[in-house]
């Protein structure tokens, strides 16, 4: 297990779009070991979410935690946004020392696959909804600074 080095601001590739993962890579032994480096790099970070070009590598991969449990993502497709929108407060290993509240969709759902490249699906409301598609923007190289209504540099 290794730790790897998470890319922040001002580095301007965190703005740009990862590619799709060719399914037939996933089961490789690199790339599991990599999924892993991703999940500890994530915990040790103290993140509930971790996109893979946080750490360098311009894939379309993130992890996410409901609850405790972390559920690793790849090639993440939305299938459902509610209506309703929520505002709420948002941080991110990548933006270090700044909070925002940004409005999310309140309901919202996504497939793709899992490590084991079979399809899986996320229907989340709350706040697991609003980690989804904070580390979905990120494979589109939007952070949450880019929508947040207002930014601070104290904690909540
Ligand atoms: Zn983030």
């Amino acid at each position: 297990m290794a730790y790897l080095p998470i890319v922040t601001l001002p580095n301007p590739q965190l703005r740009t779009r990862s590619e799709e993962v060719d399914p037939a890579t996933i089961k490789t032994p690199e790339f599991q070991k990599w999924l892993d480096d991703l999940v500890e790099t994530m915990w040790k970070a103290d993140g509930v979410g971790i996109a893979a070009p946080q750490v360098g590598r311009w894939v379309r991969v993130f992890v996410a935690v409901d609850g405790k449990k972390p559920y690793i993502v790849i090639n993440p497709v939305m299938v459902r946004k509610s209506w309703r929108m929520e505002d709420g407060e948002e941080g991110c290993l990548s933006v270090p020392g700044k909070w925002g509240i940004v409005r999310r969709h309140r309901g919202f759902a996504l497939k793709g696959l899992d490590r084991d490249g079979k399809p899986v699906s996320h229907d989340a409301n709350g706040f697991f909804a609003r980690v989804l598609q904070h580390e979905l923007d990120h494979l589109d190289g939007i952070l949450f600074v880019d929508r947040a209504k207002e930014v601070h540099e104290t904690q909540p």
